[in-house]
């Protein structure tokens, strides 16, 4: 650990370090003592999870509206509603799912009989990030709580009136044996970082997650790391681009683009972008408005920190779309802007975007927009819009990227039955569904073989002769 982590710990008091020591320590307890592993149990809090959410759903809609300005429609679909169903399909499949899975042992072993067993981990560690903070910190608990373990919450401090109200959420309806949530920042988290876990599922920016990363190794602890990169999208020649630009509008600007799998930046032919951006302008206009300000549905930068970062990134030359002229820092609103004739070395390119600016490039084909995408680090997702299957073939066999959508931007993270996850930079684990289960519990091979006949004789020494029967 480093010697500024160190002192930050330092900085908490002694009140407060006793506190988060004795939560850890609580859960522990709780684990050992074997109150998280019973089926039923887990049913119970599942739904003692599900019927929470239910009962706080006003003061959560007014926290994610207080810190992201998030619109009631978009919280219900993108939070509320996404950990709902997960809820509800894990609820659904858990049973079957910890069926013993059995497999052959093999000629080696045999006769004998092999079976799957999933065992719980022990106790977790989860750390959630600012921008879909229901969605982040309680999906992941899902797997927790099914997987038989007991979880420690930490949600970001940067959206602080949803951080209060998970606190109070997982306070007020889950078991404190099973769940505890622990409120704060880099002092807290780090702390909490040094205590030993079976498991860490960190979601968040790859900087932190080196951190924890780190801190893991200590303890030899695993963790998925759920971070984010510069996910790209291509439009190939030949697609109904009406349909392509409100898909990629609506993808980019949701929560006003602060969404790990956004599209970042879109590579097309010359072309196919000049035939694009007044579909692009339109679909704007059909989402926003003539002033996307007064939207009800256009959210906000979460700080101005963020909303300072983003605006640098603008370049009003080439705005075709919005610009830095609307934007209002008091209010933290950035308006949907859109870029063209975006060279690769601009700043806008430097990093993850994480904000309403969707950077258009000019690309000779498909070929150069593979060549970019291997040129940079992978990304949590990669979008193709294309009618040629076999240009499709030639993504799927050519690039690497957590996951690959064509046709759509967004809507496959609401999928229960897809494990989403990154790879390389963009992330460590996949969850969501019966994925959620697998990482949160040890697939444990048991294997059982009779005592007659006594077949392992025939590999125990003395090996004199053995070479005949080889
Ligand atoms: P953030 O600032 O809220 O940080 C995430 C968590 O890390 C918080 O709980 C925070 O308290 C903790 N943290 C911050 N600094 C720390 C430190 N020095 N030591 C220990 N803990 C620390 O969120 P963020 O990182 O700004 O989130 C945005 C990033 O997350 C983007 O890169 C985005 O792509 C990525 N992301 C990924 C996913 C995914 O599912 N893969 C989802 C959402 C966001």
């Amino acid at each position: 650990m480093s010697t500024d982590a160190q002192q930050a710990s330092t900085v908490l008091d002694d009140v407060r370090r006793g506190e988060i020591l004795a939560d850890v320590a609580a859960l522990r307890d709780s684990f050992d003592a074997g109150t998280t592993r019973p089926l039923e149990a887990r049913l119970a809090q599942l739904d003692a999870l599900a019927a929470g959410l239910r009962a706080e759903r006003p003061r959560l809609l007014k926290a994610l509206e207080l810190d992201l300005g998030k619109s009631r429609t978009e919280s219900l679909i993108t939070e509320l509603g996404v950990v709902s169903q997960e809820i509800a399909h894990m609820r659904k499949n858990l049973r079957a799912w910890l069926r013993p899975e059995r497999f052959g042992p093999g000629l080696m072993l045999a006769p004998a009989s092999g079976q799957i067993r999933r065992e719980p981990l022990g106790t977790t560690l989860i750390i959630a990030p600012w921008n879909y903070p229901v969605n982040l910190a309680l999906a992941p608990l899902i797997g927790a709580i099914a997987g038989g373990n007991t979880a420690i919450l930490k949600p970001s401090e940067v959206a602080p009136a949803t951080s209060a109200a998970l606190a109070r959420l997982v306070r007020t309806h889950l078991d404190p044996a099973w769940v505890r949530v622990v409120e704060g920042a880099v002092e807290e988290t780090t702390l909490l970082l040094e205590q030993r876990y079976d498991l860490i599922f960190y979601t968040g920016n790859g900087t932190v997650g080196r951190i924890v990363a780190r801190a893991a190794a200590e303890h030899l602890t695993p963790t998925v790391l759920e971070l984010g990169g510069k996910s790209p999208v291509f439009v190939d020649a030949g697609m109904d681009l009406e349909t392509v630009a409100r898909r990629i509008v609506w993808g980019k600007f949701t929560n006003a683009g602060q969404t790990c799998v956004a599209p970042d930046y879109l590579m097309a032919e010359r072309s196919t972008l000049d035939a694009l951006v007044p579909h692009l302008k339109d679909a704007v206009a059909a989402m926003y408005g003539r002033d996307p300000r007064r939207s009800r549905d256009y959210g906000r930068m979460v700080n101005q920190k963020h909303f300072d970062r983003v605006l640098a990134l603008i370049d009003d030359d080439k705005a075709v779309i919005g610009g830095t002229s609307a934007a209002d820092r008091a209010e933290r609103y950035l308006p949907p802007t859109i870029l063209d004739g975006v060279d690769w070395d601009d700043p806008v390119m430097g990093e993850e975007i994480f904000g309403p600016v969707l950077p258009l490039l000019a690309v000779d084909g498909p070929d150069e927009a593979i060549a970019r995408i291997n040129g940079g680090e992978k990304p949590l997702t990669a979008y193709v819009f294309s009618p040629r299957p076999e240009i499709e073939e030639q993504f799927i066999a050519e690039t690497s990227s957590g996951s690959l959508a064509f046709g759509h931007t967004l809507a496959h993270l609401a999928s229960q039955t897809m494990p989403f996850g990154g790879v390389g930079e963009s992330g460590i684990g996949k969850y969501h569904g019966r994925a959620s289960l697998e990482v949160f519990t040890h697939a444990k091979p048991v294997v059982k073989k009779p005592l007659r006949p006594d077949t392992l004789r025939l590999v125990t020494p003395p090996y004199r002769g053995a070479k005949r029967a080889l």
